[in-house]
């Protein structure tokens, strides 16, 4: 049986704990070998059941010093866009402030009127990746996860720089579990959103026109990839805008469902 991992806040103050669920309880799974379950389902080293630890303790499964993301790497996306197909993976950066875990909401903000879901598969980073070749690059992946890259399409079409259109506080829902990467074949699963239970993107994780390994290499060859960093791969077509009071979700078949419900950016939040 493949195993889904969680990553869960077990009470004020402690870290956080990776955790497989099991009949509806949480049962802490030991790390070993650092920060991340280095094993296939058969092999995870199984700890004590969390106490009182629920479905709304799951966080992101990952702790980034960096997001690194990937436009246009759909064949059929491109085509549709009627963009040429890249030669080279195009990557920006979402900043690690950005990211939020199942069940979090995703804040639209007041300086955009058009706020996009994009589905996409990311990497989660288990060992520090620099100049890896595509043949060695699973060694450095943990895991796979869902990812939404939430986008001001409006600010994207306005300036030719991401940072601010990809970077707001919220843009980043990740999870709710890391499927483990010796287990879980990209080009064998599917890709979906769904914004209030209607279908908006649907694509099978073969159609890559950079598939997951050689990203790793092309990024590791440019900075340092860390144990924790997540990598998401692109979005396929059907993106669309999402508005104040929505829910998406974002499915991998073998990975579960990202769900954030979306708000209006509150306007005092000093948080
Ligand atoms: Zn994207």
């Amino acid at each position: 049986m493949a195993a889904s991992l969680y990553r869960v806040r077990t009470g004020e103050g402690e870290s956080a704990r990776w955790a497989i669920r099991r009949e509806g309880q949480f049962i802490e799974v030991e790390t070993p070998l650092g920060d991340f379950p280095e094993a296939d389902a058969s092999s995870l080293s199984l700890g004590a059941p969390l106490e009182g630890v629920t479905e709304k303790d799951a966080l992101a499964p990952a702790d980034p010093t960096k997001i690194v993301c990937v436009g246009r790497n759909y064949r059929a996306h491109a085509e549709e866009l009627g963009n040429a197909i890249p030669e080279e993976p195009l990557i920006f950066l979402k900043p690690p402030s950005a990211l939020i875990g199942p069940g979090q909401a995703i804040h639209l903000p007041d300086q955009s009127e058009e706020v996009h879901h994009e589905a996409e598969l990311a990497m989660v980073v288990g060992r520090r990746a620099k100049s890896v070749s595509a043949q060695r690059a699973h060694e450095f992946v943990a895991g796979y996860t869902c990812a939404n890259d939430v986008t001001a399409r409006d600010i994207q079409r306005r300036e030719d720089k991401f940072s601010r259109a990809k970077g707001f506080d919220t843009f980043c829902p990740v999870g709710p579990t890391m499927a483990l990467a010796s287990e879980f074949e990209p080009a064998e699963h599917h890709v979906t959103c769904r914004v209030n239970g209607r279908d908006r993107q649907h694509a099978g994780l073969d159609d890559f026109i950079f598939p997951p390994a050689e990203i790793i290499e092309f990024v590791s060859h440019i900075m340092t990839l860390e144990p924790g960093d997540l990598v998401l791969t692109g979005t396929p077509s059907g993106v669309g805008p999402v508005e104040a009071g929505d829910t998406v979700d974002i499915a991998v078949d073998g990975i579960g469902t990202l769900r954030n419900p979306v708000v209006r950016h509150p306007a005092d939040d000093v948080s």
